[in-house]
């Protein structure tokens, strides 16, 4: 064909074009007149999402309009529409119905009301457990104790378990019933904390199964109900994927499975931690588990499927537990522990990463996570495995440069929580010295180097909005800064608290981003915080949640 008829074609065709506007091809729904903020790799801010049997069709401009429409078109009004959250790590409970939610307690006085109140719903002698409690929130000055909880609960033992789940505050019937009083031993792990006159105060430090094994199991019943529950609620923070941190194999099993095809609640999509219940000294008890559960990294589907290996490799701040270089700065004897010796967490790794395991390993202070990358680095040399995403759940005082060379080699990650900078502000100042308080779960650095990071909140406290206002503004709850250059832009931290997740748990194919292709897991947001100051992020709020492309959560008009 010559060059002049290959242009007379061309203009044919043009007029055409024009002549017939083709008709509008339907889908399920369209997003448009806002800003759509994809999470990709290049950080792309389109207008226009159209979603069709459960996925993303097409994102682009205005222009989608022509070529597009549908029986359910959202006005967007001005407000960003993102991936669902992924809350790489947390923690979603499953409780009797004689559980008390004390986290919302700002005194010791309204911790014993709340559980004052469930003593006149349950029979006496019945145990009542409650979660969510911290000295930090309370109004006091003081931990709460065993004689606080007598007060309002003489007739029932009662046991709640302090935010982050590292300690646990026990009444005196509970007390009775597990046997321990002022003569009990110390714990080999943990420590029961005693009173100026030497008494228990009630208030366990990492070995709450010292009380929590003398309570009567809850029907399972009553269980999955609570965790599908607790699942959906999930929604309407709009996180539509999470990984849960810890399960036993029996847990995923029973519990998990049964929530997923028992209810008839919608729920986010789950990635379940298997925690093999490593003791001291018995490495092989916990492969045995692990080698019966009979499952691996992957295993289920795109709505619940097993995560990475847990091991608890120290403990945290919050219980002293917290494995680090420096003394503590409350307690120059304090260095925190090992949850387990290395070299029993090390039989177990390289047993299970030969299975196929992926790791995400519980590592809070620096020689906790420096001795864990080393461990994993012996493991990766001798038996490479090309994309492994190992990762560490916890990375909250910052390792030696050359740890970090090591993950970035590696390809070792990091769950993240960059609201602890926040909320556990408190903490960190109690005992951390100046240069690890600064870089306290340190995001822009690791990231700097090269480590690839997901964001989670380890519901501490559990909507993502507040870790992304921590990520871009390093500040405690008292309005310091800490660290700013361990900050990341709002279009970063978003990334990391949607993509990041997908990719830790090799979903970055089928969720995470706003591309064509990928599931409609979609959150609607009040406002366009790409635009608005970082201060407005803790007041906005989750308008819509789509999981699939339904809706699952919206929220009531003001
Ligand atoms: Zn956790």
């Amino acid at each position: 064909m010559s060059a002049t008829n290959r242009t007379a074609l061309l203009w044919v065709g043009a007029a055409l074009l024009v002549a017939c506007q083709p008709t509008p091809k339907e889908a399920d729904i369209i997003f448009s007149n806002g800003a759509v903020y994809t999470a990709n790799a290049t950080h792309d801010v389109r207008e226009v999402v159209v979603i069709d049997d459960g996925k993303i069709l097409a994102v682009g401009s205005a222009d989608l309009l022509k070529t597009y429409t549908a029986p359910k078109m959202i006005d967007l009004n001005g407000r960003l529409l993102i991936p669902g959250f992924n809350d790489a790590h947390t923690h979603i409970m499953s409780s009797p119905r004689s559980f008390v939610d004390v986290s919302g307690a700002k005194s010791i006085a309204e911790l014993q009301s709340l559980v004052g109140e469930m003593t006149k719903v349950v029979e006496p002698g019945a145990w009542i457990t409650g979660y969510g409690w911290s000295e930090v929130k309370m109004s006091d000055g003081r931990k709460p104790n065993r004689q606080d909880l007598d007060a309002v609960a003489p007739d029932n033992p009662v046991f709640l378990t302090r935010e982050g789940s590292h300690a646990g505050l026990a009444n005196s019937a509970a007390l009775k019933i597990a046997g321990l009083d002022a003569k009990t031993p110390q714990p080999e792990v943990g420590e029961l904390e005693k009173d100026a006159k030497g008494d228990l105060t009630g208030v366990i430090n990492e070995a709450a199964g010292l009380v929590m094994r003398h309570m009567p199991p809850t029907p399972p019943d009553e269980l999955v109900e609570s965790l599908a529950r607790n699942l959906n609620h999930q929604l309407s923070l709009g996180i539509t994927s999470l990984t849960n941190a810890t399960t036993g194999p029996e847990g995923y099993k029973t519990m998990w499975r049964r929530a997923y095809t028992e209810t008839s609640l919608p729920l986010p999509r789950s990635t379940v931690q298997i925690n093999p219940g490593l003791r001291t000294g018995d490495p092989q008890a916990a492969l045995k588990r692990l080698e019966e559960f009979g499952l691996v990294t992957g295993a289920g589907d795109d709505r619940l499927k097993v995560g990475p290996l847990k091991i608890f490799v120290d403990g945290a701040f919050s219980g002293v537990g917290a494995y680090t270089k420096q003394p503590y700065r409350s307690d120059p004897k304090q260095f925190g522990a090992l949850a387990a010796p290395i070299a029993d967490i090390e039989v177990v790794s390289r047993a299970a990463h030969a299975m196929g395991w992926q790791f995400g390993f519980h590592t809070i202070g620096d020689a906790a996570i420096e001795q864990t990358v080393d461990m994993m680095d012996r493991i990766l040399a001798e038996m490479p495995r090309a994309d492994h995403r190992h990762y560490l759940n916890h990375f909250t005082v910052m390792p030696s440069q050359a740890t970090m060379e090591t993950m970035a080699r590696d390809g070792i990650a990091i769950a993240q929580q960059p609201n602890f900078t926040y909320i556990l502000e408190g903490l960190f100042r109690t005992h951390l010295w100046d240069e690890a308080l600064q870089s306290n779960n340190p995001v822009g650095t690791p990231l700097k180097m090269g480590i690839k990071m997901a964001f989670s909140s380890d519901i501490i406290p559990i909507g993502p909005l507040v870790g992304i206002y921590a990520a871009v503004t390093r500040k405690g709850l008292s309005g310091e800064t800490y660290g700013p250059d361990e900050c990341v832009d709002i279009k970063e931290a978003l990334r990391l608290y949607t993509h990041g997740g997908a990719w830790l748990n090799f979903d970055d194919d089928i969720k995470g981003t706003i591309e064509p292709g990928k599931l409609a897991d979609l959150v609607v947001l009040s406002e366009n915080i790409l635009e608005t100051p970082p201060e407005r992020i803790l007041e906005t709020q989750v308008d819509l949640t789509l999981v699939g492309g339904e809706v699952v959560f919206e929220r009531a008009a003001q």
